[in-house]
């Protein structure tokens, strides 16, 4: 478990969190290596969680496409409705296992907080999620659930109020009760190991692709696709893909067509420090973190994991965006030739996976990672719908 990707990932933390760290990194080699957590947690993948998901042939969709075969990897019908539910039972028991009564978490969209709260039930640990104001607005829903799952949840209102400033404010939380509290950090970023166990978590994705692809084509896919954020379902797709021929390709937010930086992280960022690690960050003219803009809240984040930020300097990975519009679009594709509602985060993978099909021939196979179901992006495509209307 490396400290960096290349030049990229590290602990850039305040010395008050150095101990933390390292109490983590190593409860997580111990619990890694140790059959009985292995056990507990594959029985809870399987029987809360639902894992294996299965890999969908959308052929409708395909043929929409008119050109390479494309599936689905269902991490919608997962616990709770996305992949979040892998990286949030890994972590909830090795809290367990190192004695902290109590989680604490960012959330964006909402979908890791519903996680973290799912499992904090499960588990019997007290639960605190941090979420900014203008999230907590547009997310009504799964502030709702959280709330009925028994996790506390806290609007926060600095900057510009959304998931960066949860990110800082679970932080400030985490040094002042490091004792008794462990930090859930919902994607592969921050500082390490977090990036290394959110990957390794996630993974599990890749590795049920790399199986199921086997026994569906006779081969591996020929190009995977995932949606972007701070890279954790990506991580786990392409991470059992990188030393196969298979084609990675990562989709980052364009946000509102004309927008300066959307969330496109890797697209428009450059290298710089943020929440812990270095990596890419999209700053402003003034080298402010720029203010982000994305119809997914699980996209709108001005930073990204160290591992993609290697991925994508050493051409290993393709990283592109897509538009508001575009997920939009691929939204109601998928409602409508295979009756699936998608989260508007991988709408923006959709989308671009039936642009690459489109140009591919028949007989390729283009695997997408369906991150999470739509249900809480129902007001929000109503919205978009009426204002186009
Ligand atoms: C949170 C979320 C994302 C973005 O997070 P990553 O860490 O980049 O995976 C993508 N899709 C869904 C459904 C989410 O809930």
């Amino acid at each position: 478990m490396g400290r960096r990707f290349g030049p990229y990932g590290g602990a850039y933390v305040p010395e008050t969190l150095v101990p933390a760290l390292v109490e983590l990194e190593q409860a997580w080699r111990e619990a890694r290596r140790d059959p009985a957590f292995r056990r507990e947690h594959a029985r809870l993948a399987r029987t809360l969680g639902g894992r294996p998901t299965p890999l969908y042939h959308a052929a409708r969709l395909s043929r929409r496409a008119g050109g390479a075969q494309i599936w689905l990897k269902r991490e919608d019908l997962l616990h709770g409705g996305a992949h979040k539910f892998n990286n949030a039972l890994g972590q909830a028991l090795l809290a367990v296992r190192m004695g902290k009564p109590r989680l604490i978490a960012e959330t964006g969209a909402g979908q890791h907080g519903v996680a973290t709260a799912m499992l904090g039930a499960a588990l019997g640990l007290r639960t605190e999620v941090y979420m900014g104001e203008v999230d907590v607005a547009r997310q009504r829903p799964n502030v709702e659930r959280m709330r009925l799952l028994g996790a506390k949840v806290v609007p926060v209102t600095s900057g510009h109020r959304t998931l960066k400033d949860a990110i800082n404010a679970a932080l400030r939380d985490w040094i002042a009760n490091v004792r008794t509290t462990h930090y859930l950090l919902g994607s592969a970023v921050g500082p390490h190991p977090y990036p290394s166990i959110v990957a390794e978590l996630q993974s599990v994705i890749g590795r049920e692709i790399r199986r199921d692809a086997e026994r569906e084509f006779g081969r591996p896919p020929d190009l995977a696709v995932a949606c972007v954020g701070g890279g954790s379902n990506a991580i786990g797709t392409f991470r059992p893909l990188l030393g196969l021929p298979t084609e990675l390709l990562g989709v980052e937010a364009g946000g509102p067509r004309g927008a300066r930086y959307g969330a496109a992280t890797l697209g428009r960022g450059r290298p710089g420090i943020l929440h812990g690690a270095y990596s890419y960050v999209l700053e402003d003219r003034e080298g402010q973190v720029a203010e982000t803009a994305s119809i997914s809240a699980g996209l709108d984040y001005a930073g990204v994991g160290p591992e993609h930020a290697f991925l994508r300097d050493s051409g290993r990975v393709r990283y592109v965006a897509v538009h508001d519009d575009g997920a939009l679009a691929a939204f109601r594709w998928l409602a409508e030739d295979e009756g699936i509602l998608p989260a508007l985060e991988p709408a923006h993978a959709i989308y671009a996976a039936v642009r690459e099909a489109r140009r591919r021939p028949a007989r390729e196979r283009v695997v997408v990672t369906l991150s999470g179901r739509g249900d809480k992006d129902l007001e929000v495509v109503r919205g978009a719908t009426r204002a186009r209307a």
